[in-house]
């Protein structure tokens, strides 16, 4: 199983590290990994001058799976924007052509209280958002900033095929049919012209799957939804700039957005997998940073990449039995709680693994 690791900026190596151990304990019960590093993001910028340099495409075009901590950072704002980190994890997306984002939200019952919400309305929470990575608002041209009528006006383009939407739903059907047989399809098609035929061809798609139940919803009511009543949905299906927004809003359900992995797929079951958070500026480089998603991460890793269903439950259930047992990082900590650093976090993961 090759695994090219791109650990990134802020937190991103910190917390990559902390899986990557995960993955050695793992490598020391015979499961054989074969580990390369590259860079990806700012650090990449730093070394090179682009925030996806070519050894990186060639280590990720030739690894079956890639790990990735997180991009980004305040010294970069500035740059020209096809130097920004931001841009070379959408390169890498886009050249790898991983268009499947699926984010699962799940609640650890250990912290139905570190949550903002209350614990009547998300505990036992287990939902997945499914969100389209390579298309939408993101990508599409043209975009600019530009002069007109005497002042600058800015603008994207928001586009989507049918061909893109069609391929998404097939995923999001396919993975909702192995759960709970509901479908929840988001859009905006009372606005927008892109997401009515968004809801036009998820419908469409909908005839081959009769065993799959579908609602649609227009995101200002589910970002509404997700907050007021989150356990009504099962998966979730959206395109790229929703997605993006309502899976942050989701993570809080959760407790902390340090909790959520996710997993980037292409239709040969490649896949990217990473937290679903960014490199957390204000807290790298302090042992502090919450390194469970990226640790849940490989967990979906050998799940989808590699079928290695068993060793994705060990690790699974190694971070349920590291919160029951009460270790939290600062983002979930509560009163009476042992609060631990990220890689004591880790240490405490390795020892129920
Ligand atoms: P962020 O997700 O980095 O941080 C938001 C908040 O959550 C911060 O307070 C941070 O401390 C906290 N947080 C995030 N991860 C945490 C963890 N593992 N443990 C504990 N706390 C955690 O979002 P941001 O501050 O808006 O963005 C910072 C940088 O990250 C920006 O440059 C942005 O472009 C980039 N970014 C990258 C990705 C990615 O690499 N996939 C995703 C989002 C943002």
């Amino acid at each position: 199983m090759k695994i090219a690791v791109l650990a990134g900026d802020g937190i991103g190596p910190e917390i990559v590290s902390q899986a990557v151990r995960v993955l050695e304990a793992l490598a020391s019960d015979g499961m054989k990994f074969e580990i390369e590093s590259a860079l990806l993001g700012g650090c990449a910028v730093d070394a090179t001058g682009s925030p996806f340099p070519e050894a990186t495409r060639k280590l990720v075009n030739e690894a079956d799976a890639v790990l990735l901590g997180s991009v980004g950072g305040l010294q970069y704002d500035n740059l020209p924007r096809e130097q920004r980190p931001e841009q070379g994890l959408l390169a890498i997306r886009k050249n790898l052509n991983l268009f499947a984002n699926l984010r699962p939200v799940v609640l650890y019952s250990e912290l139905k209280n570190a949550s903002t919400m209350k614990p009547e309305v998300i505990s036992s929470l287990d939902i997945l958002i499914i969100r389209e990575l390579t298309g939408d608002i993101y990508f599409g041209e043209p975009r600019g900033i530009k002069q007109h009528g005497g002042q600058r006006i800015g603008f994207n383009t928001m586009i989507y095929s049918e061909e893109e939407i069609r391929r998404i739903a097939h995923v999001a059907f396919q993975v909702a049919s192995k759960r709970s047989q509901k479908l929840c399809s988001v859009d905006k098609m009372n606005v927008l012209e892109c997401t009515q035929l968004w809801r036009d061809i998820v419908t469409e798609v909908a005839k081959d799957y009769p065993n799959v139940k579908l609602s649609h919803m227009l995101v200002d009511n589910a970002a509404m939804q997700l907050i007021r009543n989150p356990k009504q949905f099962d998966v979730m299906v959206t395109g790229n700039m929703f997605g993006d927004i309502l899976s942050d809003e989701a993570s809080m359900l959760t407790g902390s957005i340090g909790m959520l992995p996710s997993a980037s797929l292409n239709d040969k079951g490649k896949g990217l997998y990473e937290p679903i958070h960014g490199s957390a500026p204000d807290i790298a480089g302090k042992d502090v940073a919450n390194p469970l998603a990226t640790i849940l991460s490989t967990a979906l890793m050998l799940r989808y990449t590699f079928n290695e269903e068993e060793a994705a439950l060990r690790i699974e259930s190694s971070v349920k039995k590291v919160l029951a047992q009460n270790y939290r990082t600062s983002d979930i900590c509560q009163p009476g709680m042992k609060e631990v650093g990220t890689k004591e976090m880790c240490d405490a993961v390795l020892m129920n693994l």
